[in-house]
């Protein structure tokens, strides 16, 4: 059985982290979304809801699951006997730093192969902060993050939809 893990912090999970974690599935027998709960980085919403956020989405796929984890992601793999690392490549621009972990993470772990998926063409431009500042003006959310999710949206920024 092959596992992979993707960790990310999910702030919230959208469509294009969505497409990544369906095509994981058809490469991996096991796919667990990791929510890094790194409390250097300042979060819009808790573990506890990216974490509700993300169970809802992946509830029709089967082969998914939904976990957290601190510290050294090396460790967790190791915890959840994962080699395989996926990670998403929009654009150039998340190359670098990309990288940057990738190698860091094989220096940590040999083992380790970190494997890049590409979103559809629809989701390149689209990221979690882009998400929470359409959300905050307002705009509709339809075709960028799941139903559920819009409306955590708008409880957090308490926004309505315009239309
Ligand atoms: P992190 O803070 O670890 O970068 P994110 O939740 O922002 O966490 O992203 C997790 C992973 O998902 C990253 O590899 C990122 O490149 C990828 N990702 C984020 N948004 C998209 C998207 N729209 N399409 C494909 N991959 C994405």
């Amino acid at each position: 059985m092959t596992t992979a893990v993707y960790p990310g912090s999910f702030d919230p999970v959208t469509l294009g982290h969505l497409d990544l974690v369906e095509r994981a599935c058809r490469i991996f027998d096991r796919v667990v979304v990791a929510v890094s709960n790194n409390s250097s980085k300042k979060h819009t919403f808790s573990v506890a809801e990216r974490i509700a956020m993300l169970e809802n989405a992946v509830r029709a796929i089967p082969q998914a699951e939904v976990d957290t984890f601190s510290g050294l992601l090396v460790d967790y793999l190791k915890h959840q006997k994962a080699t395989t690392v996926i990670r998403g490549l929009r654009a150039v621009s998340d190359l670098d730093y990309e990288f940057q972990m990738a190698s860091m993470n094989r220096r940590l772990y040999p083992k380790v192969e970190t494997v890049f998926l590409m979103p559809d063409e629809q989701y390149t431009y689209l990221s979690s902060s882009m998400v929470k500042e359409v959300a905050r003006m307002g705009a509709p959310l339809d075709g960028i993050v799941a139903p559920f999710v819009a409306r955590k949206l708008r409880l957090k920024f308490k926004t309505p939809v315009s239309r």
